[in-house]
């Protein structure tokens, strides 16, 4: 274990020395700093861009992120915000998934001058596993209509960022199944389900509140063809970041798509419509589409 980590932070620290010959001459003068240097698998990770003199905050399209996952052909890019009003420094997330393999990727950073490669090392992390038997077809999938309501909020990258701070739990009661779970049905490995976010369990009407300040971009009801999701919430935190609240019980009426929220703030009540055995709250948290582990969000602040 201590080999291991001792391993891994050597090749952290040896990644700007993999930078391409075109930059021997002198340090980079790109700037890039990732936390955590090394995600496991299901953490998101954050690189902040420190580029030479100041780039006015709208020009952050100059920079280019792109993101090539372990033993994948094609990288990802992904967008840059500024962190400030000066264009001193920006910021991009990206996520990383229990699906995706672990070990080495590569991350690539680009001004209009220079290119920083990095190579990054995604850990490997355990998640626990659940049985599932299923008996008979069942007849609750999801309807076309929310899998593409839930597939346009997950995708929404608004320039704004509304979160400030860390993350706080959207409701009081214990956690019953963390981020990451995987499962077998009936035996059967299921290679792309993972548990997509963290359930808490709690009673009908518990209160279920805002994990951090943001846009409310979706609310849909189980009536309306949401038979997975039940009774939906969905706030947009900017920035490629997004909460979703499922299987509530009830929605405040006078919430509306396009109400700014704070953190803390009621949006709802645990329940247990949709796809639900019980009442629970379940909260997913997504970057750029990807659903990650939160508990990093709790716990530290991304700013
Ligand atoms: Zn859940």
């Amino acid at each position: 274990m201590i080999l291991r980590s001792l391993f891994l932070s050597t090749v952290a620290a040896m990644a700007p020395l993999m930078a391409p010959v075109s930059s021997f001459a002198a340090e980079p003068q790109l700037k890039v700093e990732l936390s955590p240097s090394s995600p496991k698998q299901g953490e998101s990770m954050t690189v902040i861009i420190d580029p030479p003199g100041n780039l006015p905050p709208s020009d952050a399209s100059q920079l280019t992120v792109s993101f090539t996952k372990s033993g994948a052909a094609l990288a990802e890019n992904y967008p840059a915000f500024p962190l400030d009003a000066e264009g001193d420094r920006y910021r991009a997330i990206i996520p990383t998934s229990p699906l995706d393999s672990h070990g080495r990727t590569l991350l690539q950073v680009s001004d209009t001058i220079e290119t920083r490669n990095l190579a990054v090392w995604v850990q490997k992390r355990n998640f626990p596993t659940q049985r599932i038997t299923l008996r008979g077809s069942g007849s609750g999938g999801a309807t076309q209509y929310e899998l593409d309501r839930v597939a346009v909020f997950k995708d929404l990258v608004t320039p704004i960022k509304y979160w400030n701070g860390i993350f706080r739990a959207p409701n009081s009661g214990r956690v019953s199944t963390i981020f990451g779970v995987r499962r077998y049905y009936n035996g059967v490995f299921a290679n792309d389900y993972y548990h997509r976010g963290i359930d808490y369990a709690a009673g009908y009407g518990s209160p279920v509140v805002a994990p951090a300040a943001g846009k409310i971009a979706l609310i849909d009801y189980e009536k309306n063809g949401f038979r997975v999701h039940g009774n939906t919430v969905g706030i947009d935190h900017g920035q490629g970041v997004v909460s979703i609240l499922m299987h509530l019980n009830s929605i405040p009426t006078t919430l509306k798509e396009g109400d700014l929220v704070q953190a803390g703030q009621q949006v709802g009540t645990v329940g247990s419509t949709g796809a639900s055995t019980g009442p629970h709250l379940h909260w997913g948290l997504y970057v750029h589409s990807v659903a990650i582990d939160p508990v990093p969000w709790r716990n530290q602040s991304v700013d």
